[in-house]
């Protein structure tokens, strides 16, 4: 049989998350996000299940180009625009919408001609990435709609810097700045991502940009999915592939940081960073196995890690271990590991066999 070690991704859970998006919105048009391969999920799988947003967001031409020949045929958004001209060519060919956030990107556009290409203008209001200086808002817009290579109307976009801490200051302040740039322009606006949609109503605009919320990982730094009735959509799965019995004094893993401080059980589960799990999870990090937490002892290696079985000795080679989803958030792993449910989910490896239920 070939490794256990797999990611189940759950279609329905992806359409109810959707459908969490738009009852949060009911006013707003989703431009769902499905960069960096679907938030590592399989892109084409998440476009087909996620079919009834009205447009995508991806971060670059290849990804794009990606859905397009998996027959995808809904607007997609390249939300980092192009760095060269030869690329608008590309992105005729495949019918894609462009962000448009710096100057050279203009001039691009202005020296270019063809069906005209649907364009979104985005304005730096505190991101300090991408976008114009809102000074140069409105002289960006007005040279966008003298363009003959841009389809007409131009939207206008943001991105939110905090809006994952609802407590901090700087989320008003993107808003307020926003408002202030477009007054008098008659657009199509975006501003949320997720943190946007569920935690910053004022930040709705005719297109919201879900992400993370799709998968079923809350985007703020203090809670969990189940919090706003988001679904995890990943599963991630393996087994015992071990359970030795161990001396008081018995070192457990590389570097031998474990130290049995009684004669224990320890289970060895096959998954590791080179599957993609994170390798400083903090000590004590749980898996869930029968259903209860257990906690990892010693350094997670490339192939494996180990388990600390006083509490269930009846556990057994074969057994299936979760290492997150339904009963342990990809959240909880993540604030172990001090990272994010972004990367954690963005990191798995080739090793790991995908599964697609309904
Ligand atoms: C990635 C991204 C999003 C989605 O953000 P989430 O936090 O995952 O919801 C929205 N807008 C832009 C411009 C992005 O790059």
């Amino acid at each position: 049989m070939s490794r256990a070690t797999r990611a189940s991704i759950s279609l329905s859970a992806l359409r109810h998350n959707l459908a969490i998006a738009r009852q949060r919105a009911p006013r707003s048009q989703q431009l769902a996000i499905i960069k960096a391969n679907g938030y590592g999920h399989g892109i084409e799988q998440v476009a087909r299940a996620l079919g009834t947003a009205e447009a995508f967001g991806v971060a670059c031409l290849d990804e794009a180009i990606r859905l397009r020949q998996a027959g995808v045929s809904r607007a997609i958004v390249l939300l980092e625009g192009i760095v060269r001209e030869a690329d608008l060519d590309i992105v005729r060919a495949h019918r894609l919408s462009l962000v448009v956030h710096q100057s050279a990107q203009l001039a691009m556009l202005e020296n270019s001609v063809g069906t005209p290409i649907p364009v979104w203008l985005k304005v730096d209001t505190g991101m300090g990435r991408l976008g114009f200086a809102v000074e140069q808002l409105a002289g960006a817009w007005s040279r966008l709609q003298a363009c003959k290579g841009v389809e007409q109307p131009v939207r206008i976009m943001t991105h939110l810097a905090n809006a994952d801490d609802r407590t901090d200051t700087t989320t008003d302040k993107q808003l307020d700045c926003f408002a202030t740039a477009v007054e008098g322009m008659d657009a199509e606006l975006s501003v949320a991502n997720s943190a946007g949609i569920l935690g910053w109503p004022k930040s709705h605009g005719h297109w919201n940009r879900p992400g993370i919320m799709l998968y079923g990982v809350s985007p703020f730094n203090n809670d969990t999915a189940g919090d706003h009735g988001l679904r995890p959509v990943m599963q991630l799965h393996s087994e015992l592939i071990a359970v030795n019995l161990h001396r008081a004094g018995d070192a457990v893993g590389y570097g031998g940081h474990w130290i049995c401080p009684e004669a224990m059980p320890v289970g060895v589960v096959a998954i590791g960073y080179g599957d993609g799990y994170p390798r400083h999870v903090a000590p004590g990090t749980p898996v869930s196995l029968h259903g209860r937490q257990v906690p990892i002892i010693g350094t997670v290696s490339m192939d494996m890690l180990c388990l600390d079985l006083r509490d269930l000795p009846e556990a057994q080679i074969g057994d299936t271990v979760e290492l997150w989803g339904d009963s342990l958030p990809v959240e909880t792993i993540a604030r172990q590991a001090g990272t994010i449910g972004y990367e954690l989910l963005c990191q798995l490896t080739r090793r790991v066999r995908f599964d697609y239920v309904d």
